[in-house]
């Protein structure tokens, strides 16, 4: 292939990246985005390994067969794991992408016959494999600690030892220090002395940056994970000079961060608060005890009091994803309907465990979009509304987040639910959800609890819809 044909090639492959993201932006255009980088990425695939075996065909065999291997692996794990584990999945990729990161920066620093004709080429080329290299090593440990804390293999709580804000800044500053004496190295052998002892300093900076965020915290970890994943690779794009992974590494490592601070802004966090770790477990007070009655209402009365009601919200959360309980919530939608209510769904920014999960569900069980409002757009709705009920959902309508400065998830925005005239909550118990807070919305006085798994009542309560 011509190198024109390359370029061309490649920037294809970044215009239906971009294009591509673009169409994420809307559920009815997400379908074609996906097919868009999907195309776009098995044009870049394609084109590198024509460019790099137009030239010589040894290694082919092995490359090629370390690919088939890598993509029925990944194909595998991606059908088998539940919606529900896909966090762990990101986390796990971003760690591969870092690693992947690191063996690049090492290799290419110690392959022979650079041909450099300037001081300052050389010194480039080094300064982009140490970059990489130090990006890639941060990224794969930290990945690997929040993969291990997301699976529960690590406690979700934060570990704060003495002394670590010293330690962190201190391998930041080896880090940085340390590439004088790399690209000063005149013998190799001693400069790879230098890039593994850097590849130890970033692995240990990213696990106790990690080991240091909390597992409320953890959703937003991950995103900025996979920024630096991003940025590692687009490193590594330097390292190779290859235009196309240089544009895609950028464009994962700005959107994770643009990702990044929407999902703080979500959680009324500020990114420097979430990196340095700790949230919710130094200073303040005890966080206010929840106490009340418990007021339950059988599946006949839901039914009743949604018959009859104008304004419905459903809140969906993490237990309908666990549930499956998608299909059901639909069938509701259309009973309330026929029964002359307007439905809408208010969907939190963090609801579930990945961003967008409630949209991706409620798209799955073809709820039409425009019933689908996010929280900016439907709190203030809540006094107005005469049913609300809540599936599965816990943290994201935990009156604490407005009204107990001590809690853990205190100034976190949250869907004012108990405003409305009467809420009905359905889950398994009066457990706490992921951020492991009580929820006094509870024990609210218009609050009524439906126990048990989301799916059945959700069934048991379309059956009596339709009987009403
Ligand atoms: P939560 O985790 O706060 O609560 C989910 C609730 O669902 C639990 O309290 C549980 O109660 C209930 N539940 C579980 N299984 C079932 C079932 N089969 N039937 C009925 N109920 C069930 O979820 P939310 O969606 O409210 O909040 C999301 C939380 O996850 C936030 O803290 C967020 O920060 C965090 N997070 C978000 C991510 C994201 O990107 N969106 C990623 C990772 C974490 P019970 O056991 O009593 O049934």
């Amino acid at each position: 292939m011509s190198p024109q044909a390359v370029t061309v090639a490649y920037l294809a492959s970044a215009v239906l990246f971009i294009v591509g993201i673009k169409g994420f932006a809307k559920p009815d255009t997400a379908k074609t985005g996906n097919a868009l980088t999907i195309l776009g990425m098995l044009i870049a695939v394609a084109v590198t390994g024509l460019v790099a075996f137009s030239a010589t065909t040894e290694g082919l065999p092995f490359v090629a067969g370390t690919i088939a291997i890598g993509a029925v692996i990944g194909a595998l794990l991606a059908r088998s794991l539940p919606m529900t584990a896909m966090p762990e999945l990101v986390g796990l990729l971003n760690s591969f992408g870092g690693l992947a990161a690191v063996f690049v920066g090492i290799s290419s620093y110690l392959a022979p016959g650079h041909a450099y004709t300037t001081e300052a080429e050389r010194n480039v080329h080094l300064v982009e494999c140490w970059l990489g290299v130090a990006i890639g090593s941060l990224t794969f440990t930290g990945s690997v600690v929040a993969w291990a804390k997301l699976r529960g293999t690590l406690s979700g709580k934060p570990l704060l030892f003495p002394g670590r804000h010293l330690l962190n800044l201190a391998l930041v500053g080896a880090t940085i220090g340390l590439a004088w004496p790399f690209v000063g190295e005149a013998s190799t052998d001693a400069g790879l002395t230098w890039i593994l002892a850097l590849t130890a300093i970033t692995g240990v900076l990213g696990i106790t940056l990690v080991l240091a965020i909390g597992g409320a915290d953890m959703p937003v970890v991950i995103s900025l994970l996979n920024s630096y994943s991003g940025w590692a690779g687009a490193m590594t794009g330097f390292v190779l000079q290859n235009d196309v992974l240089i544009v895609s590494g950028a464009i994962v490592g700005s959107s994770g961060i643009i990702l990044t601070i929407v999902m703080c802004r979500g959680m009324n966090r500020s990114v420097l608060n979430v990196v340095f770790g700790g949230f919710g477990t130094e200073g303040g007070g005890p966080a206010r005890k929840v106490e009340g009655e418990v007021r339950e209402l059988d599946v006949a009365a839901v039914a009743a009091a949604l018959s009859t009601a104008k304004e419905v919200v459903i809140v969906p959360g993490y237990g309908m994803a666990v549930a499956r309980a998608q299909h059901p919530v639909k069938e509701l939608v259309e009973l309330v309907q026929a029964h002359g209510g307007r439905v809408r769904f208010a969907i939190h920014p963090v609801a579930g465990r990945l961003p967008g999960h409630m949209n991706v569900l409620l798209a799955e069980a073809g709820v039409p979009y425009d019933l689908v409002h996010e929280m900016e757009t439907i709190n203030t709705d809540f006094p107005k509304t005469d049913v609300v009920l809540v599936i599965g959902a816990n943290d994201i309508v935990n009156p604490a987040a407005v009204d107990d400065p001590n809690s853990a998830i205190a100034g976190m925005p949250v869907l004012h639910v108990w405003e409305s005239a009467l809420t009905v909550v359905f889950k398994r118990s009066l457990g706490a959800g992921y951020a492991g807070v009580d929820n006094a919305l509870f024990l609210h006085e218009r609050t009524r609890m439906l126990f048990g798994d989301a799916k059945k009542t959700a069934d048991a309560l379309v059956a009596a819809l339709r009987n009403v």
